[in-house]
């Protein structure tokens, strides 16, 4: 099986509206066509690149490519020339670099072409995409994921998905992100129009979202942040919106709750994954939100903070460093454990014999299986001896209503050998904060030196470079 599978569902309701941009729709019966054309030039290629942001071209590339049976490789386009010139040429292959006027192109045209011997190129252990992780504890890793893994998720999540045939999804991530890719298949899958912003902008966001009646959305926590802060006291006032999921990295508990308040009709959904495990592996589902929010009793509401249990054919297990699993509460490092996962690399696989996948993300499962995400293992700061995750200080920073933003790096120090400086958007007077932390951690966790800024450095999809304040910081703090 192989994705084509996906196109081949849609098609067989081809008047059916499956993408929108702007004020362009295609329909199921187009994308075939032009999928189909595209996949005669891409099969005479190694792999098809795909260098330009969410338009219509995108599912046509991605089908494209899977009737061709070449991996299809979406590429940050907005990397600088080196870079991008580099990763071209380590994936030679057919070049999409933006949107054909493909209105231009008639049907009847397209329809003389003889595609017939696409057939029968179907192979599920065969590379569907290479998709790079965003790099934010290393260099981006290309991560290889299979026909397989990714029609798995598809069906993994196939109970989140059901959709009605006005249904629409606001999908918010870039293309050349897991979950873009990820959201295209299953809502395709699921018979709902995808809508994509040029750009994304909090105002354009709850206009789209009003105008195309979006059913649901996607999207990572700085969006959501920058959502809510655009609706300040207001309700978002957007009735079509059933379901709105946010993941990809953490999400600072001030944002949820007041998106919870913003949008009281609306069910989230935290969904928790890596680029290796083709996305999602566990979600916190509506419910789970709506019961959490509305307790008093803060172990219910601490639930909030959990990213949810498995999704269906997934195992979840908590280990130590040297690889015993631990009781539920204890934490230690996250391992995952299904169809979906590929954990492979170029021509390397870092699955163990059984089939498991350290996630090298730190973490607990409480006693009902829900999975509590602690941070990244190689973030943990050792300050005398001391193991500190990073996050722990953050979530009470950001609890504190002067900070917008924080990031807490272990910078080098002789003495201690990691002292913890934290970095902070917003306005507050150290000692205060310093006095704030102390007060709810121990004071080891309490930040040695705290520096203001007007921004925190990020990836696209809103993740935290901890390696690139870590080096600015090296060098000032020496
Ligand atoms: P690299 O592997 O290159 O350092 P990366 O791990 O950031 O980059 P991704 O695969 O995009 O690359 O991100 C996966 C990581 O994002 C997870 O391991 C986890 O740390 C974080 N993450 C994803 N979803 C969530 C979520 N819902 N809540 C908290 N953290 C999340």
């Amino acid at each position: 099986m192989n994705l084509s599978m996906i196109l081949e569902m849609a098609a067989s309701n081809g008047d059916r509206a499956v993408a929108t941009v702007g004020d362009r729709t295609l329909t199921a019966a187009r994308l075939d066509t032009l999928a189909r054309r595209a996949a005669l030039d891409f099969r005479n290629h190694p792999a098809v690149l795909y260098l330009a942001a969410n338009h219509l071209a995108y599912p046509v590339a991605l089908f494209g490519a899977a009737l061709a049976g070449v991996p299809f490789v979406p590429l940050n386009y907005r990397l600088g020339e080196q870079q991008l010139t580099a990763l071209i040429n380590r994936h030679p292959g057919a070049l999409v670099l933006e949107e054909a006027d493909l209105d231009a192109l008639t049907d009847d045209a397209l329809d003389e072409i003889d595609t017939s011997d696409l057939e029968g190129r179907w192979d599920g252990d065969e590379v569907a995409a290479i998709i790079y992780t965003s790099g934010t504890t290393s260099d981006p890793k290309p991560a290889i994921l299979r026909h397989r893994h990714l029609l798995a998720y598809v069906l993994n999540t196939m109970e989140f998905s059901s959709a009605a045939e006005t249904d629409a999804s606001l999908v918010s991530v870039p293309p050349y992100h897991i979950a873009g890719l990820t959201n295209l298949l299953s809502n395709f899958y699921t018979g709902r129009r995808v809508v994509y912003l040029a750009a994304f902008d909090p105002k354009v966001w709850l206009d789209t979202v009003r105008r195309e009646g979006v059913t649901h959305a996607m999207l990572v926590p700085t969006m959501l942040a920058r959502i809510v802060a655009e609706l300040g006291d207001r309700e978002a006032a957007t009735p079509s919106l059933q379901s709105l999921a946010y993941g990809g990295s953490r999400t600072p508990r001030p944002v949820l709750e007041h998106a919870l308040r913003a949008f009281p009709d609306t069910g989230f959904v935290n969904a928790y994954g890596l680029t290796e495990t083709a996305s999602s592996v566990a979600v916190l589902g509506p419910e789970d939100h709506r019961v959490a929010f509305a307790s008093d009793d803060p172990a219910v509401r601490e639930r909030l903070g959990s990213v949810g249990r498995p999704l269906p054919g997934i195992e979840i297990e908590i280990r130590t460093e040297d690889g015993t699993p631990v009781e539920a509460g204890d934490s230690g490092l996250i391992y995952v454990r299904g169809e979906q996962i590929s954990g492979e690399y170029g021509n390397r696989s870092v699955l163990d014999e059984e089939g498991w996948f350290s996630t090298r993300d730190l973490g607990h499962l409480d006693s009902d299986g829900y999975l509590f995400v602690e941070g990244r293992s190689d973030d943990t700061i050792i300050r005398g001896g001391e193991n500190i995750a990073p996050a722990e200080i953050e979530d009470v920073l950001l609890a504190h209503p002067a900070i917008i933003e924080a990031a807490v790096i272990g910078v080098s120090d002789p003495e201690w050998g990691q002292r913890l400086v934290a970095v902070l958007v917003g306005s507050a007077d150290p000692d205060e904060i310093r006095q704030w932390v102390k007060d709810r951690l121990r004071s080891s966790k309490t930040p040695d030196t705290i520096v203001f800024r007007d921004e925190l450095p990020k990836t696209e999809t809103g993740k935290l470079l901890r390696r690139n304040l870590l080096a600015e910081l090296e060098n000032t703090h020496a």
